[in-house]
């Protein structure tokens, strides 16, 4: 049986951990070689060895996504070294600062936008610029439920993922004559050394965060990456411009 995505290069961001390790775990079980990219070297290449221990191809690079600089360099590796990039999942993302609106700090309101936002069209706009050249490729960048629907609480961090859907939808119009398909994915409550952390704030945040899903359970990382190398692959050819709820219809609701 041959991969979703075999033969493809893919490159995922924010891969040390979580979601991003799943999905690039999951492209690479798929078929792809895979550019694992972190800020943080040490679970960036526990990443990288869970790959290769289970017979995958991959490397590592040390992002930071907010840095324009290292994300040229990023994306210029990953085609020195494995000739080409046909997928591109933008996944690295913080919560950034919870507390009424009022409350915010204009470093830790920055520090998000920088990180979550920024850094996608940092992402993007160097992607791009390689895939408009091979006419071909697709992009899956990581919004939220918290990109659709009011998050209270944490205003940075769901103006941060309404603005990736904004991002998404226009570059997805201009580069469909392009070959290039661009989507984002919008996770419920996953259960990710990110969301433990916001739960072991209180029981109270906790109860509110498992409340949030209709499904009657958190969901899985795994869950989320079957979406990403779904929307990665030829499958989705005619998929452009869409923003996927994986979120066991906490929207819906
Ligand atoms: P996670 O477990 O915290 O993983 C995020 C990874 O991104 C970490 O390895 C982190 O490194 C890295 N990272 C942070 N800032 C970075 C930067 N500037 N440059 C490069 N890498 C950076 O989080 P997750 O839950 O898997 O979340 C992944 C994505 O899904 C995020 O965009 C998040 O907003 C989104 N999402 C998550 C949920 C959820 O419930 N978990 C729901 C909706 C959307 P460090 O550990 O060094 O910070």
């Amino acid at each position: 049986m041959v991969g979703m995505v075999h033969g493809k290069v893919a490159l995922v961001t924010g891969a040390g951990s979580g979601i991003g390790r799943k999905s690039a775990e999951l492209l690479a079980q798929e078929g792809a070689r895979v550019l694992v990219c972190d800020l943080d070297e040490q679970s960036g290449q526990q990443t990288l060895r869970r790959i290769r221990d289970a017979g995958g191809e991959a490397d590592f690079w040390r992002v930071d996504v907010a840095q324009e600089s290292e994300v040229e360099t990023m994306v210029a590796h990953c085609v020195e070294h494995f000739g080409r990039l046909d997928c591109a999942v933008n996944n690295a993302g913080i919560s950034g600062p919870s507390g009424g609106l009022e409350t915010i700090e204009l470093p830790d309101w920055n520090r998000v936008l920088a990180v979550n936002l920024t850094g996608v069209f940092l992402c993007m706009k160097h992607e791009l610029l390689r895939m408009r050249e091979q006419k071909a490729g697709s992009i899956v960048n990581m919004s939220s439920g918290a990109g659709l629907i009011a998050t209270p609480g944490l205003a940075p961090y769901s103006a941060s993922k309404h603005g990736v859907l904004g991002i998404t939808r226009a570059a997805a119009v201009e580069n469909a004559r392009q070959g290039i398909r661009i989507n984002a994915v919008c996770p419920g409550s996953i259960d990710t050394p990110m969301l433990r952390a916001a739960m072991d704030t209180d029981s109270a945040v906790e109860k509110m965060i498992r409340a949030s899903m209709p499904i009657g359970r958190l969901g899985e990382a795994e869950e989320v990456a079957e979406a990403v190398v779904w929307l990665c692959s030829d499958r989705a050819s005619l998929v452009t411009g869409h923003s996927m709820g994986v979120d066991g219809a906490s929207v819906a609701r």
